[in-house]
């Protein structure tokens, strides 16, 4: 075993847990580092890497294995998204969404029938995507204005969402809408579109700062048909199924954080270890050591953080404040260090000769999607004034 790809937190880990680990590090070292560069300058992901998340099982870590899934914890779908962001971030957050918020919401809220039919597709070869996003309402996401119109053998949905993680990829969808408008937040309603349904298509593409491989689209619905059937839980409580997977989703957040400020300083201790200065390596003035001291720690709480909210999600234990807390605060540090690390690797921090200028491009979406850090801090507020 590379020592490099030991999990630095060895203690918290079962065996089972390190090993999982392990491999899916050294897979994303082998497989997904040599082609990140290219994948960041096209933003495209390869689709032959997927294909390899699929085989390995990583689409479908926590779903029961009568769907398909390797039925293991919420846990190990952390590390996943750890291991994988700590070498692309890209990569963590195709996995995240798929298990955090796509397969999570069909197994909370998933009739028998929408579970077997959807999540062996989702476990063994269809990429999912979670659309709550919309031009006019992101923190404001109950102010959605796509609606669904009841006719009776189907619904009929109209309307845009935007942002939305995986799109380019997906043939799934959880597609947020509006059924009663009068009613508020209370006639929101989650729907399935397949990518084929009448009326629904995939729109344009960002050209985003950072996490460009992953790709980010906006949605169309133009009278799409959608089965009556395909309502994820129940018509008018989509409010619920968005936030409460959002709570869940926020800790793969947090870990895709904590394994991209891993990445950074790991990159950040190997050059200061070659780069000489004043006659000797510049990880040898202790100026620096304390920097890379005081970035560990940070990431060591910030990872305590996402495992102690994933421990308790698993428990069956509530977690939204720790959830939310883990995410604000891996978000917040991951774009401290990964800044650092470019300062570390001095003026060839600033070229795209050396990967911490990618770190540091994709910190910045830690603390926009699945809520901003002002959204965080307003979760975390509310749950402290009522305890
Ligand atoms: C790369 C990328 C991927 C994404 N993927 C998805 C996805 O898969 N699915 C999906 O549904 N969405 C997705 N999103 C959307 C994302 O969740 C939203 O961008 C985010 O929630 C913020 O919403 P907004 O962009 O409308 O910003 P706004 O809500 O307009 O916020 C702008 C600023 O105002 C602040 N603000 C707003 N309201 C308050 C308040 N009440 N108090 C204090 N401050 C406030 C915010 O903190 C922020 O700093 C993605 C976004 C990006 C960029």
């Amino acid at each position: 075993m590379n020592p490099s790809n030991m999990h630095p937190a060895l203690t918290t880990l079962s065996e089972e847990e390190e090993l999982f680990f392990q491999t899916v590090k050294e897979f994303a070292d082998e497989q997904i580092k040599p082609r990140e560069k290219k994948m960041d300058e096209q933003a495209s992901f390869d689709p032959g890497l997927i294909k390899q998340f699929f085989e390995m099982g990583l689409m479908g870590i926590d779903v029961p294995e009568k769907y398909g899934g390797a039925e293991t914890s919420f846990f190990m779908s952390i590390l996943a998204i750890e291991a994988l962001s700590s070498v692309d971030p890209s990569a963590g957050v195709i996995v995240d969404v798929q298990n955090t918020l796509v397969n999570n919401a069909f197994m909370n809220y998933g009739s028998e029938q929408l579970q077997s039919k959807y999540l062996p597709l989702l476990c063994e070869k269809k990429v999912g995507a979670y659309a709550l996003s919309e031009a006019s309402s992101g923190s404001d996401a109950f102010a959605l204005k796509t609606r669904a119109v009841d006719k009776d053998d189907h619904w009929l949905l109209n309307g845009q969402k935007l942002w939305i993680t995986n799109s380019n990829e997906a043939e799934i969808f959880i597609i947020f809408a509006n059924v009663d408008p009068e009613k508020g937040y209370k006639g929101i309603t989650a729907f399935i579109v397949e990518r084929d349904f009448e009326g629904f298509s995939v729109g344009k593409k960002e050209d985003k700062l950072g996490i460009r491989a992953s790709s980010t689209c906006e949605l169309i619905l133009e009278d799409c048909k959608v089965p009556k059937e395909s309502v994820l839980g129940e018509v008018g409580k989509g409010y619920r199924v968005a936030i409460e997977t959002l709570d869940e989703g926020r800790i793969g957040i947090g870990a895709q954080m904590v394994g991209l400020a891993q990445g950074a300083l790991n990159e950040g201790i190997r050059y200061a270890k070659e780069r000489e200065q004043f006659g000797k390596t510049i990880a040898e003035f202790q100026a620096v050591q304390f920097q890379f001291a005081q970035a560990a720690s940070e990431i060591e709480a910030a990872r305590l953080l996402v495992y102690n909210a994933a421990r308790l999600k698993d428990s069956g234990k509530p977690f939204v404040k720790e959830a939310a807390m883990a995410k604000l605060v891996a978000s917040e540090w991951a774009q401290k260090i990964s800044s650092l690390m470019i300062d570390i690797h001095g003026g060839y921090g600033f070229t795209k000769e050396y990967r911490a200028e990618k770190y540091f491009r994709d910190s910045k979406i830690g603390s926009i999607y699945e809520g901003t850090s002002n959204m965080q801090l307003q979760t975390i507020a509310k749950q402290i004034l009522k305890e």
